[in-house]
């Protein structure tokens, strides 16, 4: 070989492995250093939900309350793991868990969502994809059955991730999604919070102390299916008596949603004012992928020092791309449950 052909040679191997460096670097299917359980091991099928965090103390349900919840919980989490089991996406596993949730007064979701200042049920969902950051958004939702749907459909059929309020109607007016006059969404007991809240000076929404019996009840789901795809979705009415067209974390993809496959999926729940400053979701996700946390301790980090730090509260589920799940919480309680391939459910309401 003449010394033209060796350079040549040389040159090209170099590249070749230079090219191999940056794809192993830059794939969406890289992996994030951690030593988890799920290391080295087939990615369990994992499907997490949360119905709200807040002051939610033993004694604080009755027995048949606690019954409810439960039930509701566990129909949430065999409706999405059910997709994810025949093989289904992710994405359509978070959507039909809180479709459920969405259609039971138990949460702030769709029926059952608080009341604003004006006395009206206004709602925020959000969507996400893991494997092409894909996401869908709205906010100030009036009149759709179940917000999650049209998040979706922002997602899948518009050139857009975030639409608002009589605009997004209209967008899904041209999709045939369910609605339903503003006062399906309106339960009782809502009512009565709202009057509580008006006769009191919290109008803007200075919840820096919360009163007992308070929670914020929003809904969200992440799972992971067989490929390995993260989804995560959130859908919530917003605090009680939220004025001037005010937007929580909930729609808000990096604040209250998040889903990534380089690193985890999330979906919150608590004082979005807070989650929405400090990017919660995307924040705990940065850890992982940039620090090489494991999805417990980013969460604890974000949770219990930043966001406890700051003086907010609330909580996150999340699972990373290994399958490892955690809830993190700063509030006595939080409605969660898990359902993992080869485990039983589990479904707790109070603190760890
Ligand atoms: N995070 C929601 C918001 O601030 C409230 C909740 O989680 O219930 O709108």
């Amino acid at each position: 070989m003449d010394s033209i052909a060796l350079k040549s040679l040389f040159y090209s191997l170099l590249i070749s492995i230079t090219i191999l460096i940056i794809s192993s670097c830059n794939g969406r299917d890289s992996n994030i250093v951690n030593s988890d359980k799920n290391e080295n091991k087939p990615i369990p099928l994992t499907l997490i939900i949360h119905g709200g965090a807040g002051e939610i103390k033993p004694g604080f349900l009755s027995e048949e309350q606690e019954k409810g919840y439960k039930a509701k919980i566990e129909e949430a989490l065999n409706a999405g793991y059910a997709v994810l089991s025949e093989g289904g996406e992710s994405v359509n596993a978070v959507q039909a868990s809180i479709k459920i949730m969405e259609d039971s007064p138990l949460f702030n979701a769709g029926k059952g969502a608080v009341l604003n200042h004006e006395g009206v049920v206004s709602m925020d969902a959000s969507i996400m994809r893991g494997s092409d950051l894909n996401a869908g958004a709205i906010t100030g939702i009036r009149h759709i059955k179940n917000p999650i749907l049209l998040a979706r459909l922002v997602m899948d059929s518009s050139k857009h991730v975030f639409l608002s309020g009589d605009g997004a109607e209209e967008f899904a007016a041209n999709y045939g999604l369910e609605t339903e006059v503003n006062n399906y969404f309106i339960i009782p007991r809502r009512f009565q919070q709202l009057k509580k809240k008006l006769g009191s000076d919290t109008l803007h929404l200075s919840y820096n102390n919360l009163e007992v019996g308070d929670k914020y009840g929003t809904v969200g789901c992440v799972a992971i299916d067989a490929k390995g795809n993260i989804a995560a979705g959130t859908s919530t009415g917003g605090m009680v008596n939220k004025q001037w067209g005010r937007i929580g974390d909930s729609p808000i993809i990096g604040a209250g949603t998040f889903a990534d496959n380089n690193s985890c999926g999330i979906s919150a729940t608590g004082h979005g004012e807070y989650f929405i400053r400090l990017s919660i979701a995307r924040n705990i996700a940065d850890l992982i992928n940039y620090k090489g946390l494991s999805i417990q301790e980013a969460a604890h980090e974000v949770i219990q020092n930043q966001l406890s730090d700051l003086g907010g509260t609330g909580g996150i589920i999340g699972i990373d791309n290994k399958g490892n799940y955690c809830f993190e919480f700063n509030t006595p309680g939080m409605y969660r449950g898990v359902l993992q391939e080869g485990e039983n459910a589990e479904i707790s309401f109070y603190g760890k």
